[in-house]
């Protein structure tokens, strides 16, 4: 009868827009007390776009926006496409002068295209660096920076205050050794999250915000769809992803973990039940034991809700 009631789960599962991998799943699903959410791509569309720019003294914001798009072009992050697709819609308008290259030059391929990059480095959950028209550059977050010993002058300083107090991401732009330009990058939340958040506490569930964004752009977000201030966990590196649910694990809970990032597959993986959202990459639906078809939040607690039923039939 177990096995049965199990399959039986699985395939009112497929029709609740959940892809099981195996009847075993929805057993482990029963005991979970925590459910870990990754930000970007999970709670949020994860579909960015550039909301505003600031720069310093003396520099324009072609130029800027041409670096940095020019160096995000190489990179796959949601962030990374955001810009370029600026970059490249700026080039195109073809505010010509300042920005020179390709313009009039034969129309087509030309006006669009942003210019080469040498030396091009991914830094993982920091941003990007190269040599882009022979200029040293670095686009990314403010540890980036630091990391090069650059720091912010007072206007960028004010203006990634301001971003991040509005729910956006700050990606700070140097060349030459300056940092010289902020791009305030916006991501809307899902309109299914703050519903499907509400649904997993009514649950029992203890919902966590997991992000390598800043804390106080993490924040903002988790304010919005109704997690609470002390259950969010900022700035962690792709890689140190699994380290905190391993951690909570520790401390006895069973951990739940959604994601939809190449980033999150390990702590899907380590997670002692992971969701993928569908609509993610390969690589984290391949680590995770259920997959969230459409992508929706509500599907989650609906996992939840299967399950116990499930295992209500078999007691
Ligand atoms: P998340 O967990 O939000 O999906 P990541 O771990 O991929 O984020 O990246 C963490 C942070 O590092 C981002 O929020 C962003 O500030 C910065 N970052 C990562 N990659 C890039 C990039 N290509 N360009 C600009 N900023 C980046
Ligand atoms: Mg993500």
């Amino acid at each position: 009868a177990t096995p049965t009631a199990l399959l039986v789960g699985t395939g009112r599962g497929a029709q609740l827009g959940l892809l099981i991998k195996g009847p075993e799943v929805l057993e482990s699903t029963r005991a979970v007390d925590t459910i870990v959410l990754d930000k970007t791509g999970t709670v949020t569309s994860g579909r960015m776009s550039l909301a505003s720019m600031t720069v310093v003294d003396g520099v324009g914001e072609d130029e800027a926006l041409r670096i940095a798009g020019a160096l995000e072009d190489a990179s796959e992050h949601p962030i990374a496409r955001a810009i370029a697709a600026a970059a490249r819609e700026r080039v195109a308008a073809g505010s010509s002068g300042a920005l020179g290259a390709g313009a009039g030059a034969g129309g087509g391929a030309a006006a669009t295209a942003l210019p080469p990059v040498e030396s091009f480095a991914n830094r993982e959950g920091l941003g990007v660096e190269g040599v882009v028209d022979g200029h040293a550059a670095l686009v990314g977050r403010p540890a980036l920076m630091r990391e090069w010993s650059l720091s912010l002058p007072s206007s960028l300083e004010r203006a990634r205050a301001e971003a991040e107090a509005a729910g956006r991401t700050a990606v700070l732009v140097a060349w030459d050794g300056e940092v010289r330009a902020l791009l305030a990058v916006a991501d809307t939340v899902k309109p299914s999250s703050a519903e499907a958040i509400a649904s997993l506490k009514a649950l029992g569930l203890r919902p966590l915000l997991l992000t390598g964004d800043n804390a106080a752009t993490a924040a903002a977000v988790a304010a919005e769809v109704g997690i609470a201030p002390e259950d969010v966990i900022a700035e962690v590196l792709p890689a140190d992803k699994a380290d905190v649910v391993r951690r909570l694990q520790s401390e006895g809970r069973v951990v739940a973990m959604v994601g939809d990032g190449v980033n999150d597959a390990p702590a899907l993986a380590q997670a002692d039940l992971g969701l993928a959202i569908g609509t993610g990459t390969d690589v984290a639906i391949e680590a995770s034991d259920l997959t969230l078809v459409s992508g929706d939040l509500r599907a989650a607690a609906d996992a939840i809700r299967l399950s116990r039923a499930t295992l209500r039939t078999i007691k």
